[in-house]
């Protein structure tokens, strides 16, 4: 007689990843049926759904970076998966649900869905709302148990012919199946931080090293004590907010546009980082022209590329293309949206994109001639370092330009005449699709991968197209003005001297001396040195390792979890993968660009759910059709 089994599946994280993963397991269970009960154990310290980073239980003052109309953690007639496509309610439209009582929200969030447009920047916390929402209806979904375990798990073992989850709760739960869905996790200190930790004790100094801003303990930091900021992206627009608003200060309508009222508790917080200025700030207005093809860098060009270079450079190979293809859009918007703006047609001007090089003087003259204001002509170097190589003669000169700075910026992506940014911001947001599709290959070489990849263009692509939006930085100029927070200028640089820190920037004279520091980052992903039990023993086991890439010109480490492409199995140091754990994440080797996602953009992070889903079933499978056949044998 065969007795049916139960295949156990553990979930080591339940964010938006885990429980992404959750709804295309349902998805697919009748498809890859293992024709066996499923049982799904979903650990997490933080609610399933929001996990750690947009759990309910935060400031409300913290907000999403995305448009509410442009997050949806359901799959579209865009996805290409295998599995079934489920739509279903994008953040607005989910919002447009609980307007009309289809769905219910706490009463500390009517107020945020009553109001909410589509271009609002919801608070995380409504997010939380949603992402809980998603959960529920993706565990309604599934024909099986799942069970929610409030605990981390320290590691995980394989037993005979198994693997059993250890929980820090003391629990030991036996499953078939793990997947890891940890997100990001936190670092031990690097040298540096850890020399600036000791230094800052011996010294009774005040020292965050790269943190989650939403966790960290900035109680010490006094009313009015100077603070220095290294960084300037979305980590410090948290830190601000936290330390200003959230200390009780106000922002009221001015004269002059928003006015802060400072509470009194606010310290003096002193910004600055390599580029000097805050991120670019999300975009509000709309095309005028329709959206330009594409035409130097798309899907097409990028797989073709692939096809026919022996090695692929980021640098080298594909900017250029992408270089030129943020001209193409800027310029189609420009001069097909704004032709009252330029001197000659679009049909002219195209033909100088065609002809002549991105960055070559010949274009530069093109641009010049055709395009009288200043302001609308593209500088590709200028718009990714304004700050560079400027010289201010004191703080205040500075001060001035950051503001003018952040002032223009916000016109030129506000302003229906510069919908021309618009053209650029989706030029960027569609290379950077395409370059994903082909980010997986083999060719690159590992100088790119590692440092071109990896680092320069996340960030590159997160300072043009992911800054704060508007009113963050709307805000950050009152602050200025309220004296709150100064500017230090590019290029800073941070020491310790005679027992303080101190700031000082190339650009512009004087000393900045603090006894507080913060850095203002998430820390670097680096899993050989995580803070995470789990993925440290998966580590330390050999059962997982971290992705090292080398060629003749250059070794080094991506620091993240290796997965096979195909399926999202961790992955050995000799290659070889393991059949029952998988992981997903932006802590693996795999292409990430978030867990949710612009409805319609087939998004990557859906894709691999799916895949990873299907895997898990296939699995699940075998698991149930070894156990039929053992227990029918005896
Ligand atoms: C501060 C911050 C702000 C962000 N803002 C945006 C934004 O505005 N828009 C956007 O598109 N993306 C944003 N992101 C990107 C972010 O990666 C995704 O939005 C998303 O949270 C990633 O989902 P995840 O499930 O992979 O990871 P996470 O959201 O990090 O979830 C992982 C979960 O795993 C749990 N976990 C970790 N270790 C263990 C363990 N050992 N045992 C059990 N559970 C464990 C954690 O508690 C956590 O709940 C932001 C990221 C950060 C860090």
């Amino acid at each position: 007689m065969s007795v049916e089994k139960t295949v156990t599946v553990a979930v080591v994280g339940a964010g938006p990843r885990g429980v992404g993963f959750l709804e295309r397991l349902a998805a697919n269970q009748s498809l890859v049926a293992p024709e066996s009960a499923l049982v799904v154990h979903l650990i997490d310290p933080h609610p399933p759904g929001a996990g750690r980073i947009w759990r309910s239980a935060q400031s409300p003052l913290l907000k999403l970076n995305s448009m509410a109309a442009d997050v949806t953690m359901y799959t579209d007639e865009s996805s290409t998966i295998a599995g079934p496509v489920r739509p279903g309610p994008s953040l607005i439209e989910w919002a447009e649900l609980a307007r009309a009582g289809v769905v219910t929200v706490e009463a500390s969030l009517e107020h945020e869905v009553a109001t909410l447009a589509a271009d609002s920047f919801p608070t995380r916390r409504l997010q939380s709302a949603y992402l809980d929402w998603f959960y529920l209806r993706a565990r309604e979904a599934l024909d099986g148990e799942v069970i929610e375990h409030a605990a981390s798990v320290v590691r995980v073992d394989d037993v005979d012919g198994g693997q059993r989850v250890v929980l820090d709760s003391g629990l030991e739960l036996d499953a078939d199946i793990v997947l890891y869905a940890l997100g990001h996790t936190g670092t031990e200190p690097e040298p540096e931080h850890k020399s600036l930790s000791e230094t800052a004790l011996a010294n009774d100094l005040f020292y965050l090293p790269p943190a989650f801003t939403a966790d960290a303990d900035t109680s010490a930091l006094a009313a009015g004590e100077p603070v220095i900021v290294r960084g300037m992206g979305l980590a410090a627009v948290d830190l601000v907010v936290l330390l200003t608003e959230g200390r009780g200060g106000r922002f009221v309508p001015g004269d002059d546009g928003l006015e802060y009222q400072p509470s009194g508790d606010e310290p003096h917080l002193y910004l600055g980082s390599r580029r000097g200025i805050p991120y670019h700030s999300k975009i509000s207005s709309t095309l005028k022209a329709p959206r330009a093809e594409q035409r130097f860098f798309s899907a097409a060009i990028a797989a073709e590329l692939e096809r026919t270079r022996e090695h692929l450079s980021l640098r080298r190979d594909v900017w250029p293309l992408i270089a030129a293809e943020l001209q193409w859009g800027y310029y189609h918007e420009l001069f097909v949206g704004h032709p009252e703006r330029v001197r000659v047609s679009w049909s002219v001007f195209s033909g100088f994109l065609e002809r002549y090089r991105w960055n070559s003087v010949r274009l530069h003259a093109a641009v010049v001639a055709a395009i009288p204001d200043p302001l609308d002509r593209l500088d590709l170097d200028a718009l990714d370092r304004p700050l560079a190589g400027r010289r201010f003669a004191d703080v205040t000169e500075l001060q001035h330009a950051v503001r003018d700075h952040i002032r223009t910026d916000l016109d030129l992506r506000s302003l229906p005449q510069h919908s021309a940014t618009l053209g650029l911001f989706y030029s960027l947001l569609y290379a950077m699709f395409d370059l994903g599709a082909i980010i997986d290959s083999p060719k690159w070489t590992a100088r790119s991968r590692v440092d071109e990849l990896g680092t320069w263009w996340t960030n590159y692509f997160s300072y043009i197209a992911s800054g704060p939006p508007a009113h963050r930085l709307e805000e950050l100029l009152a602050l200025s003005r309220a004296g709150v927070v100064s500017f230090l200028g590019p290029e800073l640089e941070v020491s310790v001297v005679n027992g303080q820190f101190e700031a000082t920037s190339p650009s512009v004279p004087g000393v900045v001396r603090a006894r507080a520091l913060v850095d203002a980052r998430l820390p670097a992903t680096n899993i050989g040195a995580s803070d995470n039990a789990a993925l440290r023993s998966l580590v330390a086991s050999g059962v997982g390792c971290v992705e090292t890439v080398s060629d003749a010109d250059f070794t080094g480490t991506t620091g993240r979890l290796l997965v096979r492409a195909a399926d999202s199995r961790v992955v050995d140091a000799s290659g070889a993968a393991h059949p029952a754990r998988f992981a997903i994440g932006p802590f693996t080797s795999a292409p990430f660009v978030g867990a949710f996602a612009r409805p319609r953009t087939n998004a990557v992070s859906f894709r691999e759910n799916d895949r990873v889903a299907r895997a898990v079933l296939e699995h699940a499978a075998e698991v149930a059709k070894r156990a039929r056949s053992s227990t029918s044998l005896a």
